[in-house]
């Protein structure tokens, strides 16, 4: 068994997505140290638009991350008053910039500006999140070569593929279910799963009777967003479920501050899932931790095809 499966109580084999973030990040640091010796310098701009406490962890822990692959790390603060136009001039500066080689716009953005516009105007080739029109269409078409890859999707991929090496199996010809449509998760992880030629159903909030279309699967992926909604009696014995949902629920009890605590769970029910399933990704320290490194891993392959 490889280590980056461990072998739990419940007994489903349980992904360690810091593990193998771990391994990523590390082959990220190296591949960046070659191109530093040639003289490029991989560079990362982080933009984040008003003080949402959530995005601010998130763009602090990405800068934390490029710095510690040894990429020029660059993070523009902006105030949530600022105007469509005034981002689009930022994002069109980062363009234009040829130390940036990967710029992240951080959602969720303020009311006042056009999200989809500003993800636009990003350059495709800079565009690590993989969320402009010109790379999810590199994706649909099966050309990984040019795209780049949204970063959540990617990460889980990954873990699949450690799950499947480690119990001897291939994508190739599974049943693949994706819960979730959105164009960040669910949308590119069913392209993913395609272009590794498995047979793919995306499921979502129209369709009728999710728990005999979970319980083909051979493959699950879960990315809806709310608590454990499927549920583990749906798994088929042995599937491989990846969880992709991180969602905040009531925890027991009073924190040091005297307030309720609070405690992270995904779209799966973990623990009955993990008793039918042959491999499982657990919340948190799944599929969490893979988004940061692959957005890393964007960032080295957008400065590898500049170079
Ligand atoms: P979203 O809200 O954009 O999409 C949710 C999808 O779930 C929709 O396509 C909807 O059709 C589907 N859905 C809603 N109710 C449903 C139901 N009852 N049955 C079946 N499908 C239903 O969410 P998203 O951005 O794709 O994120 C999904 C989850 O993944 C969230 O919990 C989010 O926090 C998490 N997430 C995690 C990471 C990470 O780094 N691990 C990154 C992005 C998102």
């Amino acid at each position: 068994m490889s280590d980056v499966l461990i072998k739990s109580d419940h007994g489903a084999l349980i992904i360690d997505g810091k593990a193998v973030s771990a391994n990523v990040l590390a082959e990220v640091a190296a591949g960046a140290a070659e191109l530093i010796a040639k003289g490029v310098r991989p560079g990362l701009a982080v933009v984040l638009v008003g003080e949402d406490p959530a995005s601010q962890v998130y763009v602090k822990s990405k800068g934390k991350a490029a710095e510690t692959c040894g990429f020029h790390s660059v993070q523009h603060t902006l105030s949530r008053e600022t105007t469509q136009a005034e981002l689009i001039t930022l994002v069109e500066k980062l363009n234009a910039d040829p130390a940036i080689h990967g710029i992240l716009v951080q959602l969720p953005l303020p009311k006042q500006i056009d999200s989809q516009l500003v993800l636009e105007t990003i350059s495709p080739a800079k565009d690590v999140d993989g969320f402009h029109p010109v790379n999810a269409g590199l994706l649909a078409i099966g050309d990984r070569k040019r795209a780049l890859v949204p970063c959540t999707p990617a990460g889980s991929l990954i873990l699949l593929q450690a799950a499947m090496q480690a119990l001897g199996r291939t994508i190739s010809g599974q049943d693949a279910v994706v819960v979730g449509r959105s164009n960040i998760v669910g949308k590119p992880m069913a392209q993913l799963l395609l272009a590794e030629s498995a047979t793919v159903t995306i499921a979502h909030s129209r369709t009728r009777d999710l728990a005999a279309v979970v319980g083909r699967a051979d493959i699950v992926v879960a990315a809806v967003g709310i608590p454990e909604m499927i549920k583990g009696a749906w798994i088929k014995p042995g599937a491989i479920v990846i969880d992709v949902g991180i969602n905040r629920v009531p925890g027991e009890g009073l924190n040091a501050k005297g307030e309720p605590k609070s405690r992270l769970v995904g779209d799966v029910e973990f623990a009955a899932a993990a008793a039918r399933a042959a491999a499982i990704t657990p919340v948190p320290g799944g599929v969490g931790p893979m988004t940061i490194a692959m957005l890393m891993s964007n960032t080295l392959t957008a400065a590898r095809r500049k170079a």
